[in-house]
């Protein structure tokens, strides 16, 4: 049984026994929050998510579209791929460049495409 992990997501409907899983391990998370497209899941239980702020710029009355890139876990009940919509949290660092965790797949990119 997947557990509660204090956060309001669905829990995954696969089992897996990876100690770093939120919802079957050992892993709490806490922290920050937030929504970004999987560009990269070559790495094994690694993604890199791609996250994009648009911000206003007074200035110059345009906004301005910023994009960061993260390492975050990838439980192997989640496995989430290139182009899945992710939510992930943070957590304590599982390596020298990941401290967050996929929690949730929210769909698809190719189903919300148009821009970019
Ligand atoms: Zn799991």
């Amino acid at each position: 049984m997947a557990k509660n992990i204090g956060i309001n997501v669905k829990a995954p409907e696969n089992e897996c026994n990876d100690k770093n899983c939120p919802f079957h391990g050992n892993l709490p998370v806490r922290g920050q929050s937030f929504i970004g497209v999987v560009v990269s899941d070559k790495a094994s239980k690694t993604v890199i998510i791609k996250r994009e702020i648009i911000k206003y710029l007074k200035k110059y009355e345009r906004y301005e579209r910023r994009s960061s890139k993260l390492a975050a876990h990838n439980p192997p009940c989640i496995h989430a791929r290139v182009g899945d919509i992710v939510r992930v949290m943070e957590c304590r660092p599982i390596s020298k460049t990941k401290s967050f965790v996929v929690v949730e797949k929210l769909g698809r990119i190719d189903e919300i495409k148009g821009e970019e």
